[in-house]
């Protein structure tokens, strides 16, 4: 008789957890994917009394659902036999060219040949580890840095080194230095990772002295700069700067996506790499998921071509300016004396940092109990640190929400302030959360 070790009537661990048969069986990278301790908390967060401050989702609703629709039918009328049919790991060329108009509007010129489309930048980031990291390899990441691509560089067992940054984005000196230091140490250093515009999740933008100085250091020590920029076109003040890869074809592997531009639905991004490079993203993406979705590369092909998009991404930008404008006057209306953080020019993040003794992690039970929720700053380090930072999203929630998720938050502050100084510290850190379902953290 077989028997499926998953079925039910399994032991469970102390936690409540299924014991996991397999545990025995898993390759070594597997023990870098582990989920948040504050998962659970997230769980309780999407709920709808809770103004959620925390997850980075799109407003989706704003775009043009009924043209979306027609275009789909269209495309499905006029192209279904091929929009149904496997394509190829590349992506559609007609998508690649016009992917080549988006970069342009950021100084970057580029042959379609170069792009390879992906299933949103995750999947670029995910091939671009999986091509250059071997177990133990230096990736230098800003300090904090997207959640996510920790994860990604963590599962292939690279060791990430962080750089820190200010308002103005990483500092040269701090690159340069880590990255004499770790040669000095005769550490294999593979790439440098940067958000450089409205940098998730610190909102900070990497300025054009800064930019060019990077640049700079990174081709004198022959380092690979992996710039993701999935939100370089939302940007509520001030002049666009050029992307890194405008400045250095050849040093620069760039991400781009239009999930924040257009929707995460259709889950297309893309990777412009050099020449060689590109090669083994292709056959990378080939092994990972044969081809992509033909129907969704015609679809954003579609739209690109017959609808204003353009315009649509100033109608974002004019929504989610409203927003944050909404957060930033919130903050400085409420905060209490001791609270920072940062003023990002677009994108969807602002990074605060809390008074001396308090504990964002340790404090987020308190304000889920207060119907508030952020992400704690220490998911976006691979060290320990960010216990006093969080990340608070406005891309989401309404202007009204925001004003009243921030008065709800500084509640919360206050209350730990006065346990602080009332005990001495305030609240404990929370019991790890087990695996309920993940919390939107993109
Ligand atoms: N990079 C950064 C900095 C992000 O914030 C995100 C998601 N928000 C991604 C990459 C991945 O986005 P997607 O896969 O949807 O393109």
């Amino acid at each position: 008789m077989s028997v499926d070790p998953r079925e039910s009537h399994q032991p469970r661990s102390p936690q409540g957890s299924r014991i996991d048969p397999y545990v025995g069986a898993y390759a070594a990278r597997a023990a870098g994917m582990v989920a948040s301790e504050v998962r659970a908390l997230f769980a309780v967060a999407s709920r709808p009394e809770i103004v959620s401050l925390a997850g980075g989702m799109p407003n989706v609703s704003a775009l043009p659902m009924e043209e979306i629709g027609d275009i789909v039918r269209r495309v499905l009328a006029e192209r279904g036999a091929m929009a149904l049919q496997y394509g190829s790991a590349q992506g559609d060329p007609v998508l690649r060219e016009q992917i080549c108009d988006v970069m342009s509007l950021e100084g970057i010129t580029a042959s379609a040949d170069d792009v390879i489309v992906t299933v949103g930048s995750q999947q670029a980031l995910d091939l671009v580890t999986r091509v250059f990291v071997d177990p133990g390899d230096v990736v230098l990441a800003e300090a904090p840095t997207y959640v996510t691509a920790i994860n990604t560089f963590a599962a292939f067992q690279a060791d990430i080194v962080h750089v820190p940054m200010d308002e103005d984005g990483v500092l040269p000196e701090a690159l340069e230095e880590r990255i004499t230091a770790l040669a000095a140490a005769g550490r294999r250093v593979k790439f440098f990772y940067t958000v450089p515009n409205f940098q998730n999740p610190a909102g900070v933008t990497m300025n054009a002295e800064r930019r060019g100085r990077v640049l700079e250091i990174c081709r004198r020590h022959n380092l690979l700069v992996l710039e993701d920029n999935p939100y370089g076109l939302l940007r509520y003040e001030g002049e666009p700067l050029p992307a890194l890869r405008a400045e250095a074809p050849d040093n620069v592997i760039y991400l781009g996506s239009f999930s924040k531009t257009l929707s995460p639905g259709f889950r297309i991004g893309w990777a412009l790499a050099p020449s060689s490079v590109r090669a083994k993203l292709v056959l990378a993406a080939e092994s990972a998921m044969l081809s992509h979705s033909s129907f969704n590369q015609m679809v954003v092909g579609a739209y690109l071509a017959s609808h204003p998009w353009r315009e649509q991404v100033k109608g974002f930008n004019e929504m989610y300016r409203e927003r944050r404008d909404a957060m930033l006057a919130a903050l400085e209306a409420m905060m209490p004396a001791g609270t920072t953080w940062t003023r990002p020019a677009g994108g969807f993040f602002v990074w605060a940092t809390l008074p001396e003794g308090l504990d964002a992690k340790s404090m987020l039970p308190r304000a889920v109990s207060q119907r508030v929720a952020y992400v704690p700053g220490t998911g976006f380090y691979a060290t320990d640190d960010g216990h006093r930072n969080m990340r608070l999203s406005f891309c989401y929630p309404t202007p009204e929400q925001i004003r009243e998720g921030v008065r709800r938050l500084v509640g919360v502050i206050e209350a730990e302030t006065k346990l602080r100084d009332t005990f001495g510290t305030a609240s404990p850190p929370p019991t790890p959360g087990g695996d309920a379902p993940g919390p939107d953290l993109p």
